[in-house]
């Protein structure tokens, strides 16, 4: 455990924080706030998304910290359209989601047959270094030039896909300029000498503080799948009224569920781990299932066990169910929230009626959908 490691890029962000004339925006995915404090000694599945927000503001003046939760509910309102109008339009089903670029890549090295299958909608990270370099910078007056864009994110294939020349939405420059993963930002603010546990509660900076439990749940096996649900059905019903999917949930190797909304049936399966991706994806190719939407995460359980998330002993892997219990985290935050549905957010509004008009539009299809391209089986 522990052998292989992330390629530090910790110091081109302090590097930005020392830059007087930067602006560094940080966004956290929704994994994180359930696996962070495990890097101070804190419990398994405790939710420390105040501290962490009060920590990253904390790195320097220049410094602003975002809830990506903010676009994995933006990414829910466009895959939930796409899916729509694939259904509706004799479109290539079933439509994969693409959030993890683990199993994106998968699909481009080993079955390129399945990339129409791919929805063409960037993932939550992708999607906010767009918000940030597009509407959030033409809102403000600034050059895109003097923003530093750092995500951080559970998984060393995300900074991968921050360097994906498809995902820049402007030629000249990335729209993420770092990924960093749970364990660098945990080291950041280690060397900042900041003390984390003691640390006061606070928001995240406005205008992207705020989210649904559609977009929490993003961290868990199930949760864009879930969050997708939701929204598609109340754009086939506008009276639909469940919110909670709980069978597509759990840490079974292949859930499989068929709902009825409006008399449109819905197939729908949720996989993790790539044996598992392997297995589902035979099984299509042979005629032996016949499903609208699937959710697959390269990482058994997702990105909650993510292979930049802090790391544990095996006297502690061996006795204790991390996955179920980081999972939790995120469900009973769902739970508890006031909005639970994506289309809810005020935020999700704001950049629709402000920028990106209406999901599927030609200027959000620029900023927010991306395409894929078939690769070697046998190199990168
Ligand atoms: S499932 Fe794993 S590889 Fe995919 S985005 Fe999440 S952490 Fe990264």
């Amino acid at each position: 455990m522990g052998a292989l490691t992330e390629k530090s890029q910790e110091d081109k962000v302090w590097e930005a924080i020392a830059d007087p004339t930067k602006q560094v925006l940080f966004f956290t995915a929704p994994s994180i706030k359930a696996t962070l404090g495990e890097a101070f000694d804190m419990p398994i599945g405790t939710n420390v998304e105040g501290k962490m927000a009060a920590a990253i503001k904390r790195l320097g003046a220049n410094v602003k910290a975002f809830n990506m939760d903010f676009t994995a509910d933006l990414t829910i309102i466009e895959e939930a359209n796409e899916l729509v109008q694939r259904i509706k339009n004799g479109g290539t089903l079933p439509m994969f989601t693409s959030c993890c670029p683990g199993w994106v890549k998968f699909v481009e090295h080993y079955y390129p047959e399945f990339l129409p299958n791919l929805s063409t909608c960037k993932s939550p990270q992708a999607m906010f270094g767009a918000v940030l370099k597009g509407y959030y910078c033409q809102k403000n007056g600034i050059d895109p030039k003097d923003v530093f864009v750092v995500s951080v994110i559970p998984c060393t294939a995300k900074k991968f896909e921050a360097t994906r020349p498809q995902l820049r939405s402007d030629e000249n420059y990335d729209d993420v300029d770092v990924a960093l993963t749970t364990r660098e930002l945990a080291r950041m603010i280690k060397r900042a000498a900041i003390n984390f546990t003691d640390l006061p509660e606070e928001d995240f900076d406005a205008p992207f503080n705020k989210a649904t439990g559609g977009g929490i749940i993003f961290g868990a096996t199930g949760g864009v799948l879930e969050a997708a649900l939701r929204t598609a059905a109340r754009l086939l019903d506008g009276d639909f009224k469940k919110i909670d999917f709980e069978e597509v949930r759990g840490p079974e190797a292949v859930r499989e569920v068929t709902y009825e909304v409006a008399g449109v049936k819905i197939n729908v399966a949720v996989t993790s781990g790539l044996g598992n991706a392997r297995m589902l994806l035979e099984k299509i190719k042979k005629g032996e299932a016949n499903y609208q939407m699937v959710e697959i995460m390269a990482c058994p359980g997702g990105c909650i066990n993510g292979g930049g998330q802090p790391t544990r002993s095996d006297s502690v892997s061996n006795y204790v169910d991390y996955k179920a219990l980081r999972s939790k985290a995120l469900y009973d935050l769902d739970k508890n929230s006031e909005l639970r549905v994506c289309e809810e957010s005020p935020i999700i509004k704001m950049v629709y009626d402000e920028f990106f008009e209406t999901p599927g539009a030609e200027k959000a299809h620029h900023y927010l959908h991306t395409s894929y391209v078939a690769r070697s089986k046998y190199y990168t």
